[in-house]
């Protein structure tokens, strides 16, 4: 059995507020029926329980125009239009609704400080958000946020395994050498947000520090993991991260509506593990940040294997939340990745 890892599970009741009206593909159920998930199998026995407080002005400043704030803020009061060209809905009260989230996410930052290895913040992950525009569901920032706030302390290295890019996220720290930025996701140009190709790889000093693994439609868990394992994992261990924040959208599972990957939960299992390993080798913390995900089922499921593997539980009932079996690729998308792979081991520098 794993040993166990002081893990804290940050949450808070009105996060169920953050949730679109109507036939809108983001709904809060996710995050709740996971929680459940975990409640049933008496997760909190093991793991600290700590409330989410709203992230103050000052701190989304920090990466964000004050005029995008305030724009924000009239459009939640108003309850109508758009954040964005028309994928994000101002409801009311969204302000407050994603400030919540945004500041759940730096709390579990401020966890980490006071001492845990592992601080989860389902309720985060808004890796679409950009300096000054809402993008894809995402208000705020909260991935980018954290990473400035913590760079100075720590080596940073941030894992997006959502199924799509985490182009805010990559926007807003493109420049920065102290976090290493690592997407993987599905990608062609007719497929949102259309960024995210091998060639993005940073600018001025943070020249080499965003590796983004575009992935065909149809890529499945074999594809998949040996893209982690031969650029990912040998990028983190060059890097040698001192925290490690994983963005674990549910939406690279086979059974998602919005994205055309084919993990199963066993292969997001394998990819959970090599991070834990990478994290084991450098004594890295975690902090574990939702994300995508429109299968709520599925992605309920995969929060809460990730959560008891990150936390070091007994893994004997949480297996029985898993999918049957691996997935495979087809004999032409495999050829794709393994094209895919061998551009960013030379770009990055990874061919020993
Ligand atoms: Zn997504």
């Amino acid at each position: 059995m794993e040993n166990l890892r002081k893990t804290v599970f940050i949450w808070n009741e009105n996060y169920l507020e953050y949730s679109f009206p109507g036939d809108h593909p983001f709904k809060s159920l996710r995050e709740s029926m996971a929680k459940k998930l975990m409640e049933e199998r008496g997760f909190f026995h093991e793991i600290d329980l700590e409330n989410a407080e709203p992230v103050t002005e000052s701190l989304l400043e920090k990466i964000h125009d004050k005029e995008y704030i305030e724009f924000v803020k009239k459009k939640s009061l108003e309850g109508k239009g758009y954040l964005d060209d028309g994928d994000t809905p101002a409801f009311k009260g969204i302000y407050e609704a994603a400030i919540l989230r945004v500041g759940g996410s730096v709390k579990a930052l401020e966890m980490i400080e006071k001492g845990y290895d592992v601080a989860i913040n389902l309720g985060g992950g808004f890796h679409h958000a950009k300096k000054s525009s809402a993008s894809g569901f995402c208000v705020f920032n909260d991935v980018a946020l954290i990473a400035k706030l913590a760079e100075k302390k720590y080596k940073i290295a941030i894992v997006d395994i959502d199924g799509h890019h985490g182009d805010g996220t990559q926007q807003l720290l493109y420049d920065d050498n102290r976090v290493l930025k690592a997407s993987l996701h599905m990608f062609h140009r007719n497929f949102f947000p259309g960024t995210g190709n091998y060639d993005e790889i940073g600018e001025g000093k943070g020249k080499g520090f965003t590796i983004n693994v575009p992935l065909p439609p149809g890529t499945a868990d074999d594809a998949y993991i040996s893209a982690f394992k031969e650029v990912v994992v040998k990028k983190l261990e060059k890097f040698k991260p001192e925290l490690i924040i994983i963005v674990e959208g549910g939406d690279s599972h086979f059974d998602d509506p919005l994205v055309e990957l084919k993990l199963s939960t066993k292969g997001y299992s394998e990819v959970i593990n090599e991070i834990l390993s990478i994290a084991r080798r450098f004594s890295s913390k975690i902090i574990l940040l939702g994300g995508g995900g429109y299968n709520y089922e599925a992605t309920a499921r995969i929060w809460t294997i990730t959560t008891a593997q990150l936390a070091g539980l007994d893994m004997s009932e949480v297996d029985l939340l898993h999918d049957c079996c691996f997935t495979s690729s087809t004999n032409f998308v495999k050829e794709k990745v393994n094209e895919v792979i061998k551009k960013l081991k030379e770009i990055h520098g990874l061919l020993d």
